[in-house]
């Protein structure tokens, strides 16, 4: 039976292949690099353990539970230390523990009394009807304040997106802040109502979802889902292009530099938008879509395709068929950002670092735009008697830094860390890792890229598109989105054997 293609083995197209391979559909996995996982990066050294990407997986979803069960690595799951609950903010050019209860909020250093009243008062300023699209930064001022904004927010969205608040579409990047304000008129009242609605309902707030990592750092995920997979991932084989005929799919590329072209019964497209953006996609093709003289069938969104070498194709010939436009993917954005892991002796370092990290909105003038203490969040990070932080740099912010050499972003976040944590000496372990294009931001407008990948699915049945660049940045949002795409290949080939059954007609 032929398998389904998934492209991308980051974590997206990983759950994806895990799941239907569960469900007994051959799958076979391609993957440009030379390695699983995707943005998700490991490494162990020198005792410590460094993480470049993400950090932690936040279990929002029983999606997220299962895979882990179904991987077996329920005994090497790590949940961080109840005492790394502390979050901080930086003002006044130190970090300030984040209220955690109304009460601390009332006391916190953190905002002016002017500010303070501007949150109070949120639950009377009328909710916006005219159901305009609004950025991050303009909803916040409307209905917190300009402080707000600058002192929490643009601190918060440059932790989460890397991003900017003036251009972060709220119903595209944070679509739950306005279905507060639609529902309940107001934040405040929707944060209180929305808890007693979902404790009635036995849900949990995604603030609120457990947290976790494994032993030996997030790495253990895609490598185990790898190992269950076996001979099915193809690592060092890029998919250029891909042509929907009557029998399937054909899949085409580069293998370890040799041609690749092979046939599937669907394909799950599990890389980044800028890749998508570069794919030639056609549909209604003959059998074999690249040999030169079969019949093309004019063009749907683009040209007509006549058989000619596609450029850049190194000669080959060009898929025939109807070609399906995929360049406006290239439009969206995923800004730089370098992650720099430093290590110091625990003497050298003055603040307790008891928490999960420090947040620094730009306003307070630092190069670097957050930090996670590592290893007081899981202790395995650092050997004894040291700590470990992950700090970023670039992002909207500052992409320029981002490039920097090593030396120079080791630098700059140490002296940052000086002046923070009240750092002394130079660090006993460095390691930085450059990411060129790391976050799509789902900026204003972001919904014609959405509704567009909609449309190619319905155009190219059969294509699958999932991930981070559709269903949301987070690494959670990643596994849940392949193992929901994988129910979706599912259904498509049960209705794709029994026809009759989706066209009783
Ligand atoms: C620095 C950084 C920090 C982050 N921190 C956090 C965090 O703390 N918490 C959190 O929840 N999330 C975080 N994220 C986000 C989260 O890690 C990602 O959204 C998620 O891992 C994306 O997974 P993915 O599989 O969709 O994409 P990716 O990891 O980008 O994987 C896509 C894969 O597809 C491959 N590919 C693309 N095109 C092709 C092709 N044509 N042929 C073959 N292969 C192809 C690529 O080589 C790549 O391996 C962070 C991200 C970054 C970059």
């Amino acid at each position: 039976m032929k398998s389904v293609a998934v492209i991308g083995a980051g974590i997206t197209g990983l759950s994806a292949a895990f799941s239907l391979q569960r469900q007994g559909v051959p799958v076979t996995v391609y993957e440009a690099s030379g390695r699983v996982g995707g943005v998700i990066r490991s490494l162990r050294q020198d005792g410590y353990l460094a993480e470049f990407g993400p950090n932690t997986i936040l279990e929002t979803s029983p999606k997220i539970t299962k895979l882990v069960r179904d991987a077996g690595l329920e005994s090497r799951r790590l949940d961080p230390d109840p005492r790394a609950a502390a979050r901080y903010v930086v003002r006044y050019r130190r970090p300030i523990p984040m209220p955690s209860a109304p009460l601390g909020f009332l006391t916190t250093e953190l905002f002016t009394v002017r500010a303070k009243l501007a949150v109070l008062r949120e639950p009377f300023v009328p909710p916006r009807r005219d159901g305009q699209e609004e950025s991050v930064a303009d909803f916040v001022i409307r209905r917190l304040g300009q402080e707000f904004l600058e002192h929490a927010i643009d601190a918060l969205v440059a932790g989460v997106y890397a991003g900017d608040p003036h251009k972060l579409s709220v119903p595209q990047a944070f679509p739950k802040l306005g279905q507060l304000e639609a529902r309940y008129g107001s934040l405040i009242k929707g944060q209180i109502l929305g808890a007693r609605e979902r404790k009635r309902r036995g849900e949990v707030a995604k603030d609120r979802a457990p947290k976790f990592s494994f032993d030996e750092g997030l790495q253990v995920l895609p490598d185990t889902l790898r190992a269950r997979l076996g001979d099915a991932v193809r690592l060092n084989t890029s998919v250029t292009k891909l042509c929907r005929t009557a029998e399937g799919w054909t899949v085409a590329g580069r293998a370890d530099g040799r041609e690749l072209r092979t046939e599937h019964r669907g394909v799950v497209y599990a890389g980044t938008a800028f890749k998508l953006a570069e794919l030639e996609l056609c549909v209604e093709a003959e059998k074999d879509p690249w040999i030169a003289g079969s019949t093309g069938h004019g063009a749907l969104t683009a040209e007509p395709n006549r058989g000619e070498p596609a450029p850049g194709s190194g000669g080959t010939t060009a898929p025939r068929g109807k070609r399906l436009d995929l360049s406006a993917f290239s439009e969206i954005r995923y800004p730089p950002v370098a992650s720099v892991v430093l290590g110091f002796r625990r003497e050298d370092v003055a603040h307790p670092c008891a928490g999960f990290g420090m947040l620094i909105p730009k306003v307070e003038g630092f190069k670097i735009l957050g930090t996670i203490f590592s290893s007081s969040l899981f202790p395995n990070r650092a050997p004894a008697g040291h700590l470990t932080l992950t700090s970023y740099i670039g992002g909207e912010r500052y992409p320029e830094l981002a490039s920097l050499p090593p030396d120079q972003l080791c630098a700059l976040t140490t002296e940052d860390l000086r002046v923070l944590l009240g750092v002394r000496g130079q660090p006993t372990f460095r390691h930085c890792v450059f990411y060129p294009r790391a976050i799509p931001q789902y900026n204003l407008g972001y919904g014609r890229y959405r509704q567009r990948m909609a449309e190619l699915e319905t155009a190219a049945p059969g294509l699958f598109l999932a991930g981070h660049y559709r269903d949301g940045i987070s690494l959670s949002d990643s596994i849940v989105s392949g193992c929901h795409v994988a129910e979706r290949v599912a259904e498509f080939l049960k209705a794709a054997e029994d026809p009759d059954k989706t066209h009783p007609e």
